[in-house]
Order: C-alpha cells, then sequence, then structure tokens
C-alpha cells in the first residue's frame, strides 16, 4: 500500500511560515492498494489539494471515503472535492451511523444556503454513504475493521489491510484512563479499552496516531479527545507497531515545536521493550508499505460486518443507577439530547429488579463513597440465569481517584466500561452511543 498524508493539522487549518514544513491543512491522508483500490479517509481541508491531484486523471479518480467523524476539521473540505462534481465518478462515503441520513444531515448542513453556495443536490458523482459500527467491511480491495474511539463525538478508527501490510489510522482519540506517572513506556494499560485499543494497533506497519498534546498540555485539556504523544508512542510500542506517525498536530505547534515533539518521542520509544520508528507526519508526504504475500481473504459474516442495515433495531433505553437525585438529573441531562428511554433507580437492589422486568440496552451506575458496590452489583448481574440480563453492558461511574488495582477489579467482575469524573456532556454522549451501537440498538 502507499500512503500519501495530505493534511496533517488538528481542530483548525493553520497555513503560514510556522507550519510550512509539516503543513496547515487539517485531516486527510490517501490510501491506495496494488489493484488500484483507492481509500480517503477524512475529509479535512487537505482533501482540496488531493482533489486537485485526482483531477489530473479524472478516468481513475474513483474511491472510497472513510470519514472519522464529523468535526469540521474532518469534513470541511468535502464540499471542494472535485471528483464529486464529475459526472461518471463513483465514490462510496462511510461514517459511524447508528441514526437516520445523519452523515447525510451533516454534509449537507455545512453546504446548506447559507455556509456554501453548492449543495449536496449538486454532487454529480455517483455516490452512497454507508453507516458503520464497529467491524469489518471490504472497500475494494482494500479489507477496513472500525472500532470506535474515544472523542466527543461519535468516532472510528481505521485498520487497513491490503498487498500484505497493514496501516492504521486513530486520530482523534483520548486515553480512557490516565496513564501512571511511574509506568514504563509501552506498559500494559490498565483499562479495558485502552487494552482493547492497543489490539486494534497490533502488529501494524504503520500507525497514524493523534498526537495532539503532551502529558502536561494534556492536565488542562482532559475530556477534548486527543492523544497526549506520551500515550500514543505507549500504544505503538505495546502493539509492536513497525512504525508510528504522530497526527493532528496542535494548530499552536509551529514547526520546530513538531520537531522537538517528535525528538521527545523519539527518545521515550527508544526505552521501550519494542522500539518503532517514530515520525510526525508532514503534508505531502508518502509512504510506501512493504509487500507481502496476502493471506486469503475469509469472507466476513453478517455479525462481524460493519455495515449498519436498515433493518430496525430495538429502541434503546439505559437505566441510570444514581441515588442523588442532583447526580441522576445531570446525567439525564447529559444524555437527553439522545433521545434514548431513561429510567432511573435509587439502588442496585432496585436496579436488578429492574434490569430483569425491562432488560435495558445499557445500565449506567454512578459509583457512591464506597467504590466496591459497583463491584459487587456486577458479580449479581453477570451471574443471572438470564443471558439477556447478565450481558447488558454495565458502564461504573465515580469521581473517586481509585487505584489501578481497583479498576482492574471491576473489569474482572464484569464492568463494560469505566469513566472517572469530572467527564463532559459531550464525551458522556458520544460513550454512551457507542456501547449502545455495539449492542445494535439506537
Ligand atoms: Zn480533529
Ligand atoms: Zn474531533
Amino acid at each position: 500500500m502507499h500512503v500519501r498524508f495530505w493534511g496533517t493539522r488538528g481542530s483548525i487549518a493553520k497555513p503560514g511560515p510556522a507550519t510550512l514544513r509539516y503543513g496547515g491543512n487539517t485531516s486527510c491522508v490517501e490510501v491506495c492498494a496494488d489493484d488500484g483500490t483507492r481509500v480517503v479517509i477524512d475529509c479535512g481541508t487537505g482533501a482540496h489539494e488531493l482533489a486537485h491531484a485526482l483531477m489530473a486523471d479524472p478516468t481513475s479518480a474513483d474511491g472510497h471515503l472513510l470519514v472519522s467523524h464529523t468535526h469540521w476539521d474532518h469534513i470541511q473540505g468535502f464540499p471542494f472535492f472535485d471528483p464529486l462534481f464529475v459526472s461518471g465518478q463513483r465514490w462510496e462515503i462511510y461514517a459511524p451511523g447508528g441514526r437516520a441520513q445523519h452523515l447525510e444531515a451533516c454534509l449537507a448542513g455545512q453546504m446548506s444556503y447559507d455556509y456554501h453556495p453548492v449543495s449536496l443536490s449538486d454532487l454529480e458523482a455517483s455516490y452512497r454513504f454507508h453507516d458503520l459500527t464497529e467491524g469489518q467491511f471490504d472497500a475494494g480491495g482494500i479489507r477496513v475493521t472500525a472500532q470506535y474511539l474515544n472523542h466527543p463525538a461519535l468516532t472510528l478508527g481505521y485498520r487497513l489491510e491490503a498487498d500484505g501490510a497493514t496501516v492504521i489510522y486513530a486520530s482523534d482519540h483520548e486515553p480512557h484512563s490516565v496513564r501512571p506517572a511511574e509506568s514504563r513506556p509501552g506498559a500494559e494499560p490498565v483499562h479495558q479499552e485502552d487494552q482493547r485499543h492497543v489490539r486494534f494497533l497490533a502488529g501494524a506497519d504503520l500507525v497514524i496516531h493523534d498526537a495532539q498534546y503532551t502529558l502536561d498540555e494534556y492536565a488542562q485539556k482532559s475530556g477534548w479527545g486527543h492523544t497526549p504523544f506520551e500515550c500514543a508512542v505507549d500504544y505503538a510500542i505495546a502493539a509492536r507497531a513497525v512504525r508510528l506517525a504522530l497526527y493532528h498536530h496542535d494548530p499552536w505547534r509551529a514547526d520546530g515545536d513538531v520537531d522537538d515533539l517528535c525528538q521527545r518521542a523519539r527518545k521515550l520509544a527508544g526505552y521501550g521493550h519494542h522500539v518503532p520508528d517514530v515520525f510526525a507526519a508532514a503534508e505531502g508526504s508518502t509512504i510506501e508499505l512493504p509487500h507481502r504475500p496476502a493471506a486469503v481473504r475469509p469472507p466476513i459474516s453478517p455479525r462481524a460486518s460493519a455495515l449498519i442495515s436498515a433493518e430496525p433495531v430495538r429502541a434503546a433505553s439505559v437505566l441510570i443507577v444514581e441515588a442523588d437525585p442532583a447526580a441522576a438529573q445531570t446525567l439525564r441531562d447529559a444524555l437527553e439530547p439522545e433521545q434514548i428511554r431513561l429510567l432511573g433507580a435509587d439502588d442496585e437492589n432496585e436496579a436488578l429488579v429492574l434490569a430483569r422486568e425491562v432488560r435495558p440496552s445499557l445500565i449506567f451506575l454512578r459509583l457512591g463513597h464506597k467504590a466496591t458496590s459497583g463491584v459487587a452489583f456486577c458479580r449479581r448481574l453477570r451471574r443471572d440465569p438470564d443471558p439477556r440480563v447478565a450481558d447488558i453492558p454495565v458502564v461504573l461511574m465515580t469521581d473517586l481517584r481509585l487505584k489501578a488495582e481497583s479498576i482492574a477489579e471491576a473489569f474482572q467482575a464484569g464492568a463494560t466500561d469505566y469513566l472517572s469524573e469530572p467527564i463532559k456532556p459531550t464525551l458522556l454522549r458520544s460513550r454512551v452511543r457507542s456501547w449502545l451501537l455495539r449492542s445494535r440498538t439506537t
């Protein structure tokens, strides 16, 4: 596979003399396989220059566009992506879905009369929208695996495999748990979702990863949905990735600052039990991934498919277990825009009764002053003789600063996820939505 960076900047385009080497355009990466399959990941302002390059030979400008999420820095190039305006072009457009025509509505919204002179209905190319959840699909000759990231909007990372090589795109992601200061580089993360993230990156030839912050900066920016570079290095070491591209550069970071950050990342990587080759993604640069004999791709079963079918799914309901009415109302307010049925229980006994009666899609349990209570509840629920009850996802949330062993104990007891407060309502919403989609309820 052949990879080209067309936009590497995060949050907002930042052209100017300070960003000449690493680039000022926002997220856009092109991946091409030997068989001619072209995948474009994200459509930030970098897509404008890519469109220009593609139009040099419009006969071969078809492709697949994978959108990680619909924040502006990932879609603002869409109205300027020329191949979509050319009759005869074919584009398949994918994004995290689950709400009817959400992607189409977002893209049409940024092209509406007040914002742009050309509307979505003016596109002349042949195109189709595909709603995704976690799972796999084939984009031409490239096998794609999608997995949710941790970001204050529903966001997917993409693992692309073709020609015996693997490239990962994991931008706009925040660690699920704070990296212990004393941990050695590449140590196994404590949070189950961070462990899952490492498995998603496992053995990749190239990991393109959010590295917007440093750990020092992250202390002020927890909940903004981005990764300190130290954690990106940890993941690459733990996943035994061959190369790590630091990506989604902070708009305040000048070229010299990115150089410094990259040097620090390389030094950190050097202490790992595996040493990935670390570099900072630069706009316009290309990477040729190794060619190896490719294994025959097994067919994707319907259960493993990332493509959300139009079939109706069970309406979602979330049971909030919280004794404090004010805290319960805060949670309700945060989840209210999701248009899901919200149920309440004051304590765990009542929650168990409701869980058996109603079988909610998700149980949200806010730990009180005794962190052990959530562990006990998970154990009771998981032992329920009815598998439809025993399998209900349970998200624990706490403002207690728990030790790593306590978090590990919660997961061992059957907790599905573990959130540390304070948590921004936007991040909470996307986390809940991703769990509902994992269980295929909306
Ligand atoms: Zn972004
Ligand atoms: Zn974002």
